[in-house]
């Protein structure tokens, strides 16, 4: 079958022929609907030697829909035919972590499909039993997005919560692809009004349509800005999907007393954490993917309506196509590859 592979660091990756899999213990073989792209594919494409744990040669595609297509011992609980989308990182179950439900942050596995595992962007993929979430009436070609710029959105989001009471303010820099994603989320699940910046006239036109109640282009006034949306207080909270210096910085100073600062993004930037430099008692945190009840739930709200999957179709023979919509930031929807 067809799988585009990372195949050596440091070199692009590259559509190669590679003998299909079959599951084993435990294990299921999802044909592959769609994979979603994503920036950390960029990374991982660009990164010299050792800036990454995963071994290679592994296919890419962390954001994988399909249908169960084969089923291996053990793992029988499950139909052939189901509509699936796939938790992206492995887990072993068993670990604290794992039996408190923050299988994300599982320390037996620093991998998973499309990063040191064979991923999605190809035509099947063989994916642990334990890890499947049933799509129900969700279209496969559009839901594999919720395995990475969903459940990222979500579970970011669903931590603040219960601080996000009505009269209170989220600010989301980034709106693109998972930031787009938090928009619909904070919508969703939390009164709060929504202030998006972004240096993207079209980005935040994109993300007033999807709920935002604010847009702020990232100039020389944007603090003031800032300041004045929230009666001098600061934000309840701040979600940073870009996570460049200049975007963390911003997102110390527009946080309040009390508040908290997401750093979603892997922009490289330093928050500097003393006296003077965060509001007291915000809490900074930096959230990664989501666990698999993450997943169900924010399924589950997609299912509902309550998020769009947008999305632009790609042929898997538009797959270098879909990566420079995606590296110049012409998308407007989740690039997502269609399978043959
Ligand atoms: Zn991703
Ligand atoms: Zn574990």
């Amino acid at each position: 079958m067809k799988a585009y592979r990372l195949l050596e660091w440091g070199r692009p990756p590259e559509l190669t022929e590679v003998p299909s899999p079959r599951p084993g213990p435990g294990e299921v073989l999802v044909k592959v609907a769609a994979a979603g792209l994503c920036h950390t594919d960029l990374h991982f494409g660009a990164a010299p030697p050792g800036a990454f744990p995963y071994p290679t040669p592994f296919t890419l595609g962390h954001e994988v829909a399909g249908w169960v297509s084969d089923i291996g011992p053990g793992a029988e609980a499950i139909e052939l035919g189901l509509p699936v989308v796939a938790l992206a990182h492995s887990w072993c179950g068993s670990c604290r972590n794992c039996v408190s439900g923050n299988e994300n942050y599982c320390p037996h596995h620093d991998s998973g499909l499309g990063f040191g595992e064979d991923g999605g962007l190809a035509e099947c993929v063989v994916v642990p039993r334990h890890s499947l979430v049933p799509l129900n009436d969700l279209d496969p070609r559009a839901a594999g997005q919720l395995a990475c710029a969903g459940i990222t959105a979500y579970h970011a989001v669903k931590r603040l919560v219960g601080k996000l009471v009505p009269g209170s303010t989220c600010v989301v820099i980034g709106p693109g692809g998972i930031g787009a994603m938090a928009v619909q989320c904070l919508k969703a699940m939390t009164t709060a009004r929504i202030v998006v910046v972004d240096v993207s006239p079209a980005r935040l036109a994109y993300a007033v349509e999807l709920g935002a109640d604010l847009a702020l282009l990232a100039d020389d006034s944007l603090d003031g800005e800032l300041a004045a949306a929230t009666s001098g207080l600061g934000a309840e909270a701040v979600l940073d999907f870009v996570g460049t210096q200049s975007t963390v910085d911003t997102a110390l100073r527009a946080a309040a007393a009390l508040g908290s600062v997401a750093i979603v993004g892997g922009g490289g930037g330093v928050a500097k954490v003393s006296w003077g430099t965060v509001p007291r008692e915000c809490e900074i945190y930096i959230p990664q993917n989501g666990t698999l009840t993450d997943l169900r739930e924010v399924v589950a709200l997609a299912e509902s309506g309550r998020i769009r999957l947008d999305s632009e179709l790609f042929s898997f023979d538009q797959l270098e196509t879909a990566y420079d919509a995606l590296r110049s930031g012409a998308l407007r929807g989740r690039a997502m590859v269609v399978m043959p």
